[in-house]
């Protein structure tokens, strides 16, 4: 029997929850669901000076939108730090921390010392208790922190599950402190006694954490706990290979759903972002639970390419129910203050539109045109429909005002109308969509005619004739 699998995502609130954060949450929480495991949400807001209830709300509205449920949580650090000052307590009981009174000014002294003598700055364990050793007299008023007792020999290692063996020789790591003066955990200590009480079994984060982990292992040793195994993910680059920025799509999640993304397409586009399954691009939520594991993560940093999650959500989208397309495309276009009631049954409409569009936006712009009384621009007009034009469309009207609405009646009104004029299919197809729908393309013409009405099409045509 193998323990439970039980990972966390642990977001610091001090902004939105971006690309790189989602596919942290992504990776933590596949990995629980592959495996039966347990999945927690850990909000980590001992930065009070910028963490926001705002960015909290934006964490949480970002993991429901893409589906990332949470059994665990969400736990807040800051709703804990008894538990931290508790453990502190055992710690300087047991020896594994000690009282520090050494002052800022001391410190920067020790520190210009030291790179005087080229060395790596680092606290000199001048109050660390050991045996035989006279400590200095503890300064009157002064407040102490406390700092960990790490151990002066051997080293720290772990078999990271992205990066492979990762040591680093305990020389390298000073005391570092665990409560400040006035009895706050520090972050890395906090972290700790979470995974700890939390039962962490894997630590999936992003690679800026690796090095706080050898401290981390560390204290948890210390605390006689079960270290947890670790995997940190390589970064990801914007898609010149700089730095992910707001330009290449380093944004708010939510911005992603206000740009007309499915959390689908955003999750199989995340889900590849340093991960592979043989060559599949395009998968479901569960065959990615079925599929996903450590050992296909690449170490190297993944790429953003916009075009990809582009050409995930076109497929998404074609691949979408209309009723729910219609649900999507009614909130947009009441957010643009359009009656998503005006027109017909927008579900016909989506229907028309969703092997085209690769976006929501393009979607709810295409089905607007349905609801609104289309103005065409006057160049538009003049370009089009022109006195020719007009008189084929004044026969087409009166053929229309009699047809029976539907496909084959309606193509055979334009057939019609073709021959009397003695004009081919595009000089009459093309004035007749900028007059009902305002613009030169649409999808086949009979068909936007069908799902448009009789009584729309005719008002419309009206106009110009
Ligand atoms: N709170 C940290 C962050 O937002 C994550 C800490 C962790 O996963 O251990 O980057």
């Amino acid at each position: 029997m193998t323990a439970t699998v039980r990972t966390r995502f642990a977001p610091s609130p001090t902004g939105y929850l971006h690309i790189g954060g989602a596919r942290t949450a992504l990776f933590s929480w596949a990995y629980a669901r592959r495996h039966q495991g347990v999945f927690i949400l850990r909000i980590e807001d001992t930065d009070v000076a910028r963490s926001t209830p705002e960015a909290v709300q934006a964490i949480l509205d970002g993991m429901q939108w893409l589906g990332l449920n949470h059994d665990e949580g969400p736990f807040y650090q800051m709703q804990r730090m008894d538990r931290y000052k508790d453990v502190i307590q055992q710690m300087l009981a047991a020896g594994t921390a000690y009282y520090c009174y050494t002052s800022k000014e001391e410190l920067d002294a020790l520190r210009a010392e030291q790179e005087a003598r080229k060395e790596k700055p680092r606290y000199d364990g001048r109050w660390r208790p050991a045996p035989g050793k006279t400590l200095p007299t503890p300064p009157e008023g002064v407040q102490p922190v406390v700092r960990f007792c790490n151990p002066t020999e051997g080293s720290v290692a772990w078999d990271d599950l992205v990066k492979g063996r990762i040591e680093i020789s305990n020389a390298e790591l000073d005391d570092f402190i665990i409560a400040r003066a006035d009895g706050t955990p520090t972050y890395n200590f906090c972290v700790v006694v979470d995974d700890w009480d939390m039962g962490i079994t894997q630590v999936i984060r992003g690679d800026d954490h690796v090095n706080n982990t050898p401290r981390q292992i560390n204290v948890l040793k210390a605390l006689g706990a079960t270290v947890p195994q670790y995997a940190h993910l390589s970064m990801i680059l914007g898609s010149d290979g700089t730095k992910l920025s707001k330009r290449h799509g380093a944004v708010s999640v939510m911005q992603y759903d206000d740009d007309g993304y499915l959390p689908e397409a955003v999750i199989n586009y995340l889900a590849r972002l340093g991960w592979s399954h043989g060559d599949d691009e395009v998968f479901s939520r569960e065959q990615f639970v079925e599929w996903f594991d450590l050992d296909h993560i690449t170490p190297s940093a993944a790429q953003f390419n916009t075009e990809k999650l582009n050409w995930l959500n076109a497929h998404y989208i074609k691949q979408a129910d209309n009723t729910r397309l219609a649900g999507e495309v009614a909130s947009r276009l009441a957010r643009r203050g359009v009656d998503p009631e005006a027109g017909p049954a927008l579900e016909s409409v989506v229907a028309l539109y969703k092997d085209r569009a690769s976006n929501l936006n393009e979607l709810a712009d295409a089905a607007e045109l349905f609801c609104v009384d289309v103005h065409p621009a006057e160049e538009v007009v003049a370009q089009h429909l022109t006195e020719a034009a007009r008189a084929a469309l004044r026969s087409l009207a009166a053929r229309l005002a009699g047809a029976a609405w539907e496909k084959p009646a309606l193509n055979q009104a334009i057939k019609d109308t073709m021959a009397e004029h003695g004009l081919k299919m595009p000089q009459v197809a093309i004035p007749l969509r900028v007059a009902v729908l305002g613009v030169p393309q649409t999808p086949s013409i009979d068909a936007v005619l069908e799902v448009l009405g009789q009584a729309r099409v005719l008002a419309r045509l009206n106009r110009y004739l």
